[in-house]
């Protein structure tokens, strides 16, 4: 029926998490566009500079846009966190199956755990554990422990 008009909730979830390379807002945009020139400025350092938009792009993106050029210190760490955040994504959605739902709890708690607001999440999934939390150097870490277990009881 009218399934594709409203992203399900995996999918605002990896648009968090994954962000796609396209033009926000505009993920059908044919691959050549015209560009513009237009000035934006960091969301960080608030410096301003001049960059190549998508023509009918908003100031917002020319904002970020700018934030994505800009080398100023917190703009080069927040780019580390996206990349490190997105590498974290694409490998849960290789080990992690989307149609049980277990791919949207881990990139749930990578989030949550790389932002800070949880300090780790451990899964269980069969003999699986994964531990999910960031390491000393803020680095996300996913630890997997695998348990054959010998016990057998009757
Ligand atoms: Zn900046």
């Amino acid at each position: 029926m009218n399934k594709d008009s409203e992203p399900d909730e995996l999918e605002k979830i990896e648009g968090e998490v994954l962000e796609p390379e396209t033009v926000p807002g505009n993920p059908n945009a044919p691959a050549v566009r015209k560009m513009i020139q237009r000035s934006g400025i960091c969301k960080y350092c608030h410096q301003i500079r001049f960059v190549e938009i998508p023509e009918g792009a908003t100031p917002e993106q020319a904002n970020e846009q700018a934030t994505e050029e800009c080398d100023c210190d917190e703009a080069i760490r927040q780019r580390e966190r996206k990349q490190r955040m997105q590498a974290a994504g694409e490998w849960a959605k290789n080990v992690f199956s989307k149609e049980t739902n277990q791919l949207q709890v881990v990139l749930c708690a990578i989030r949550a755990t790389f932002e800070g607001s949880i300090d780790y999440v451990t899964l269980k999934i069969g003999k699986h554990t994964y531990k999910v939390d960031t390491d000393s150097d803020g680095m996300i870490r996913i630890r997997t422990t695998y348990r054959e277990s010998d016990e057998e009881t009757f």
